[in-house]
This record gives C-alpha cells, sequence and structure tokens, in this order.
C-alpha cells in the first residue's frame, strides 16, 4: 500500500513515475506514455490545512499509520462519518469506499453499535477476568463461523496473526512458516516480507522467490524464518512444502487477497493448501482480517468452504472499534493453555469492543445484510466494468463483491507478480478525479474498494455517474 501522490502531473512528476515505476515494477515503457490528464485538487482546505500544519509538528508525518500520510498539502482530514458518508474539516463530503480500510462494515456511527457501546460504557470496561460478555460474544463466533471451536481475543490484526503463528510453532515445534507474495499480515517483525508495496523485482525469479523485507529495523535473521511464495501457483507450494515440510510450522495465506484489489483463489487452491498441511503435519492459518464478516458471516471458511486450522479477525468485527480474534481447531488452540504458549494482552476482550462485536454480530445474524451488500456490490462491479470498456482500457476486474477492485491491464491477474503489467498513473489519475467529485476510493489499485450495509443503490449509481465522467477528464 505505498501511497505516491502528485497532485498535477507535469514533465517532472512524469520522469520521477517513470523511474519509480521501473525501480518498484519494471513496468513496460508504453504505459507511461499514455497521455493522462489529472485535474489539479478543487477541495477547499481552508480548515483542513492549518490542522493538518499542526499534526506536522506533532505526529511524524502528521499521521498515525504511515499508510495514512498523502502528502503535506494533499493528506485529508477527517471529522465524521455517518452511514456510507465522511465529511472532511472543510464540510467537503464523501462516499467513502475505502471504509477505514475494511472495518466499516454496516456503516460509520451505526446507531445500534454505538447504542451498545455507550450503554456497556456504564458498567466499566476493563478488569483483567472473564465478563460473561465475552463469553457471550466468543458463543457467537462459534455458532457463526464453520469449523470454530475454540479463540481467544485480542485487539488488532497485527496481535491476532502474531499470537497465532506462535501457536502454530508451539503446536508443531517447528519454527519457520510460509506466506504468499504480496500479503499483509500486519505490522509485526516476521510478517513484513513481500507484501503488497514490496517492489517487484526485488522478489526474484518465481522458482527461487526471495523474501523481500519491508523496511529498516526487522533483524536480518528473522528472514531466514519465512518462505514467500507466489500465490495460486499449485506447483511452486507443493515444491516447497515437500522440500521443507520438517521446518514449517504454518502456511499463513489471506484466502482472496484483501490487500490486492480482492484477487480469488483459483478453483481448488485453498484446498490444496488444506491437503498438503493435513499431509504434512503444517498448521493452516486463514488470515481473515479483511474477508471476515465481510465475505459472508462465516468469512472465507464459508465464502470458499475450505476450514483452516486457526483463523485470524479483526476489522468487520467490530465496525469501526478495535476487536480482534484468533482461534480455530481446540486440539490446536489448547496449545496456549496452561501458559506454555504465550497469549495476553491488557485489553483483549474489553468491554468496549466486545459490546460493538456483539451488536455487531447480532445485526449480521438477524437479517441478509452481507447477501444484499453482494447485490449491491455486483451493480458496482457491472457498472465500473461497463464504463472501463466504453471508454477503452484494458482492465481486469477483481474480487467478491464485498472487497473488489480493478487494475488497468489487459493482462490476467492472479496474484502480484501479475501488477507489473498495471497502469497505475491512470488508475492514481481516474481516483483523484473521483476523490475531487466527492468519491473517496484508494488511489493505490492494490488497496480494494469496500462496501458496506449503508451504499444504496443510488449511492452506487452516483458513483458510476462520476466514474464515467472521471474516466473521461482522464483521458481528455
Ligand atoms: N491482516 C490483514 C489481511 C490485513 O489487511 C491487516 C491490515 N490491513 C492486518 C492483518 C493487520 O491488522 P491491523 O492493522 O489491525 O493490525
Amino acid at each position: 500500500m505505498l501511497h505516491i501522490k502528485f497532485s498535477i502531473l507535469d514533465h517532472d512528476a512524469y520522469h520521477q513515475l517513470d523511474f519509480l515505476h521501473l525501480y518498484c515494477k519494471i513496468t513496460p515503457l508504453s504505459f507511461l506514455t499514455t497521455f493522462i490528464y489529472q485535474e489539479s485538487q478543487m477541495l477547499n482546505r481552508e480548515k483542513s490545512q492549518p490542522i493538518f500544519d499542526r499534526a506536522l509538528k506533532v505526529l511524524v508525518n502528521g499521521v498515525s499509520s504511515n499508510f495514512r500520510y498523502l502528502g503535506e498539502k494533499e493528506t485529508p482530514v477527517i471529522v465524521r462519518g455517518e452511514g456510507a458518508r465522511i465529511w472532511d474539516a472543510d464540510g467537503n463530503e464523501f462516499i467513502d469506499y475505502r471504509l477505514g480500510w475494511g472495518p466499516i462494515i454496516i456503516g460509520h456511527a451505526d446507531h445500534r453499535v454505538n447504542h451498545a457501546v455507550i450503554k456497556h460504557l456504564e458498567n466499566g470496561t476493563t478488569f483483567a477476568a472473564t465478563t460473561e460478555l465475552e463469553v457471550i460474544v466468543a458463543e457467537k463466533l462459534v455458532k457463526i463461523v464453520p469449523g470454530m471451536e475454540k479463540l481467544r481475543f485480542t485487539n488488532t490484526g497485527t496481535e491476532a496473526t502474531m499470537h497465532a503463528l506462535r501457536t502454530a510453532r508451539g503446536y508443531t515445534n517447528k519454527e519457520k512458516f510460509i506466506k504468499f507474495e504480496g500479503q499483509y499480515h500486519g505490522a509485526h517483525d516476521y510478517v513484513l516480507f513481500s507484501t503488497a508495496s514490496s517492489p517487484i523485482s526485488a522478489m526474484g525469479a518465481r522458482t527461487s522467490p526471495i523474501p523481500v523485507q519491508v523496511g529498516s529495523g526487522i533483524p536480518h535473521k528473522i528472514r531466514d524464518y519465512v518462505y514467500c511464495l507466489p500465490f495460486n501457483d499449485f506447483e511452486a507450494i507443493e515444491k516447497c512444502v515437500k522440500d521443507h515440510h520438517g521446518e514449517v510450522a504454518a502456511m499463513l495465506v489471506e484466502p482472496c487477497l484483501g490487500n490486492i484489489a480482492g484477487i480469488e483463489p483459483k478453483s481448488g487452491y485453498l484446498s490444496h493448501l488444506r491437503s498438503l498441511c493435513n499431509e504434512y503435519n503444517i498448521v493452516l492459518i486463514f488470515d481473515e482480517v479483511k474477508t471476515g464478516f465481510r465475505l459472508a458471516n462465516g468469512g472465507a471458511r464459508e465464502a470458499y468452504g475450505v476450514i483452516p486450522d486457526i483463523s485470524t479477525y479483526a476489522k468487520s468485527l467490530g465496525n469501526g472499534l478495535p476487536v480482534a480474534a484468533f482461534g480455530g481447531k481446540t486440539k490446536v488452540m489448547d496449545v496456549i493453555g496452561g501458559g506454555s504458549v504465550t497469549h495476553a494482552g491488557t485489553f483483549g476482550a474489553n468491554g468496549v469492543s466486545m459490546a460493538a462485536a456483539n451488536a455487531v454480530l447480532d445485526i449480521l445474524s438477524d437479517s441478509p445484510v452481507l447477501k444484499d451488500l453482494a447485490e449491491r456490490g455486483k451493480r458496482l462491479k457491472t457498472g465500473l466494468d461497463n464504463v472501463l470498456t466504453d471508454a477503452g482500457i484494458p482492465h481486469q476486474m477483481c474480487g467478491h463483491p464485498n472487497i473488489q477492485g480493478f487494475l488497468i491491464t489487459d493482462k490476467p491477474v492472479k496474484e502480484v507478480r501479475d501488477l507489473v503489467y498495471s497502469n497505475d498513473v491512470l488508475y492514481e489519475t481516474i481516483m483523484q478525479n473521483m476523490y475531487n467529485r466527492g468519491i473517496w476510493a484508494e488511489s493505490d489499485p492494490r488497496e480494494p474498494w469496500f462496501l458496506c450495509a449503508a451504499h444504496t443503490d443510488e449511492i452506487i449509481d452516483d458513483t458510476l455517474n462520476k466514474f464515467q465522467e472521471s474516466v473521461k477528464t482522464a483521458l481528455q
């Protein structure tokens, strides 16, 4: 999710882009010569800019996560959200397809979730002890998620994948793990290799992939614990497992690429991973931080019909409040019982998180929220596809309707290496034009478009009209 922002594409910017693309992806030069017109920033920042100027003085880059920084004069300052809309400090309104990068599944500031949290606050939130509400939420998860037997709560996706990996290592008494190129599993050291923002040219040959460390500060030796493989490649995973199974504790996989336009697994791929893990005593971990409570109530397990040993959850479970969990088969999870494998956290299962999760799970169970959402997601996907086709832009539509994206390339996309052919400059230009028209989808094609229950047909049609204008303007 590397963001490269240029508000006006002038000649110099083209040179920078040229260099960046060559460095990052070895993009064919023909794409870079496409003529693209980018509108200059049109939105009023009279109030946002002074706030962001203050932010720059006290927060590193003015943000609380590296991925949020879009430039000194470009980074938005948001004050409010409601349903599918958000507003910045100047009152500019946006239809939101970023949704906090996934957590908002029902809608911003949903009054049912808010009410449950506010009510529970009266009871106090943190006791370092089991609460009944925590038991109730765990029971609901065991009921809703196929194959879920036992779990533990944490607060972020990062903590969930970190603990899941440790559990797998403790269970198998092995130390290494397999992850897939282009997948992101949070900000702890073990998983910061070959993510969606890593330069593809540094990943080496498909037959001998090189784990690419994401940034400094990670001890070099950590790299020895990870095998990074291309996603959706049946042979690559089989070979790696056959060669190294004696040392591989876990296979950690995003069942669909929640950090690359929602690219889906090939038919039979997840069951292939399942059989290899069964055969070679490897713990299969689905990272469902983005897919959980979004693809279906039972997440990717339900949507793709494959049951891993452990899954990790966060994002949609709290509709914007911080709550996460990891869990699965009792025989694997029980290894953390008795303190033999450490899982801990002061704020795990705190009252605010549990009240939010409890309300979200009830809303999802009481009505077909995600099925209805998928219908509207299809309307969006078909509409975007039609606009791009009519404009003569070669593209690939990707993902499940509830977490979808598209890439501007005529080559089929099944994994991160295929992004080398994607015209990110044109994509970013279209998204900048959309932003100027009050539609905020990420400017980086790797980050999917997220939908929530509050995206109505009218909102989607409005989006499609503005998309048509934005594409037209970009190609003028
Ligand atoms: N796993 C996946 C698939 C994610 O997309 C993310 C965050 N985008 C994480 C883990 C980390 O979650 P968090 O930011 O809550 O730590």
